[in-house]
């Protein structure tokens, strides 16, 4: 069964398998601190120490069922990653590499409509912290975990690469374009959304 995906007025609708995440992670950069803050959505995203939680995994593990008219995109600089959302109520759906070939989708947790406990349930527990150094509160580092967590992702990527899972990724078509063309933050935009 599929943990149900959802923003936060529920005009977008998907589901996300389970299987393809990877690791479980806390990320305190400043980047996904802006991206919130960009979206007035750091209430529903961050938490106390400025932290957004993403689930490491396969894009081909994420499939729209309604609404993807609302999916949009941005970059906070012209190289930076894409940042994927729900346009209708601005909430986060996730971070990709700007080439689909790297087969990495960071999945924002706000949009998983599920309780902790069920994603606990499902996902396992532990969660891997990255970029601790600008957290603005406590943070713990969990350095042998991330160890394993990264080769993990290493031995996702090369396989989808190698067998051509790549292709199956919702967030760019067959051509390797993004879905939508993503919208690049200014330096003024982005300063002033950047903690
Ligand atoms: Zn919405
Ligand atoms: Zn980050």
């Amino acid at each position: 069964m599929n943990i149900p995906l959802r923003c936060r007025c529920g005009k977008l609708e998907g589901e996300v398998d389970a299987s393809r995440v990877k690791a479980r992670a806390i990320c305190y950069c400043k980047d996904c601190q802006a991206f919130a803050r960009f979206l007035k959505a750091q209430d529903a995203v961050l938490d106390a120490s400025g932290g957004t939680e993403v689930e490491a995994m396969l894009p081909s593990g994420v499939r729209f069922t309604k609404g993807l008219e609302h999916l949009a995109c941005l970059s906070l600089s012209p190289k930076g990653i894409y940042r994927w959302y729900a346009s209708c109520c601005d909430t986060p759906v996730g971070n990709t590499p700007r080439n689909p070939k790297a087969a990495y989708l960071g999945l924002v947790r706000t949009c998983l409509a599920a309780p902790d406990e069920e994603l606990d349930r499902r996902l396992g527990r532990s969660h891997i912290t990255a970029n601790t150094g600008s957290a603005h509160g406590p943070a713990k580092t969990t350095p042998v975990a991330t160890v394993f967590a990264v080769a993990s992702l290493g031995t996702m990527l090369v396989k989808a690469r190698l067998d051509g899972g790549w292709r199956d990724n919702p967030f760019f078509d067959t051509a390797g374009a993004p879905v939508r063309t993503p919208r690049v933050l200014t330096r003024e935009e982005r300063a002033a959304v950047t903690p």
